[in-house]
């Protein structure tokens, strides 16, 4: 059973990031009916924290499995309500006392949750919060699944969709990532379709070609903020390695076997990527792909060089693209009094405690 170490700490397995065919291999194994795993799996995925809840599984298979398997805790740290418009922010706090941040916001159509799926990350994007401290670790699938239980939990709501948009690349947590979403897709756990979930990158092209391999219909956002190799060098290293024409393709190449429109998640930052060329490059750059452009006024973050343009730039910036015909949004701010962006409240978490 290789899974059985694959999620390991302290030689124990995080019995959440397993599926149900592994669970099911792991129960057999211990010589009980394949049933029990189906209903350990319900109680795993309706948010319990300890075997101990697990009312009707028999005491000795319970200490079988707290021997070689532990639930990953996701446990509120810190729990933030905006004023402004009720958006929720959780500090999670993981095993190993590393924190993460997770978003709930609310929307016309219901709940949606933008979850973490690393501690830190490795990009570098110059203008993001999360990279700043560097990297910590991947997070397991379940303890990424861990966030949308806790949340659901504690705030007593269904949440009906997805976005890996907050700390870390998920592209760069590849495989968890991939078991991450058949987990939350299992129609005997929470059973969220792909097509209500995003998966948003920097552009690890490669990975966008294995993803598309997949076949999952999840959305794909590609966070592209420069429409240059040169001004997407400077502010998105990841450019060194995969430049806007092979991210590009990798892109076509997503949308032709998935038939999904991609979205386009474009920062504007004020005398950087808001001209009126900017905006025609990035029209040109686009076509022949089905897509939705988000614009955001870049967030201004401690000791960033980075300022947001007036709103007036922005409206201005937005109106040249829908003009020559792109669909294209200027996104709302949701939660800015509580932080509620990529990777600010890790940050002064961890300051708080000297790290
Ligand atoms: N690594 C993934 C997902 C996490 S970041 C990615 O790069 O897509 C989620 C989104 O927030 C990305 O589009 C990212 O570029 C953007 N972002 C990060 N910091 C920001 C800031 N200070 N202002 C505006 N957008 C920011």
């Amino acid at each position: 059973m290789d899974f059985i170490l694959q999620f390991s700490e302290k030689n124990k397995t995080d019995i959440r990031s397993l599926s149900l065919d592994e669970l099911t291999e792991l129960i057999t194994s211990l010589n009980y009916p394949k049933y029990r795993a189906d209903q350990i799996f319900r109680w795993l995925h309706n948010g319990v924290q300890s075997f101990d809840e697990m009312t009707n599984i028999p005491k000795i298979l319970k200490s079988a499995l707290s021997d070689c398997t532990f639930i990953a805790p996701v446990t509120v740290y810190k729990k933030y309500i905006s004023d402004l418009d009720g958006t929720v922010k959780f500090v999670y706090r993981l095993y190993d006392d590393n924190f993460i941040e997770t978003v709930v916001m609310k929307y016309k159509h219901g709940y949606s949750i933008c979850v973490s799926s690393q501690v830190g990350c490795k990009m570098g994007c110059e203008f993001c919060q999360s990279t700043k401290s560097g990297f910590v670790r991947n997070l397991l699938p379940g303890e990424i699944l861990g966030q949308i239980l806790e949340s659901q939990q504690n705030l007593e709501i269904r949440i009906s969709n997805i976005v890996m948009m907050g700390i870390g690349e998920p592209l760069d947590n590849f495989d968890n990532t991939i078991k991450f979403l058949k987990l939350v897709n299992d129609p005997r756990g929470i059973n969220i379709g792909y097509r209500h979930i995003s998966v948003s990158t920097c552009g690890l092209a490669d990975n966008i070609i294995r993803l598309a391999d997949y076949n999952l219909p999840v959305t794909l956002s590609i966070s592209l903020h420069a429409v240059s190799d040169d001004k997407r060098n400077c502010i998105m290293p990841i450019n060194l390695r995969y430049n806007i024409q092979k991210l590009l393709s990798a892109c076509r190449y997503y949308q032709s076997v998935t038939g999904r429109r991609i979205s386009f998640e474009y920062s504007l930052i004020d005398g950087v990527n808001d001209s009126d060329a900017d905006a025609k490059k990035l029209f040109d750059l686009l076509s022949g792909i089905m897509y939705h452009i988000n614009l955001i006024p870049v967030n201004k973050i401690e000791n960033g060089i980075y300022s947001p343009p007036d709103m007036k730039k922005v409206r201005r910036f937005n109106d040249r693209l829908t003009a020559m015909g792109a669909s294209c949004t200027v996104r709302r701010t949701l939660g800015s009094d509580i932080s509620a962006s990529c990777g600010q409240l890790r940050s002064k978490t961890e300051r708080k405690r000297g790290i």
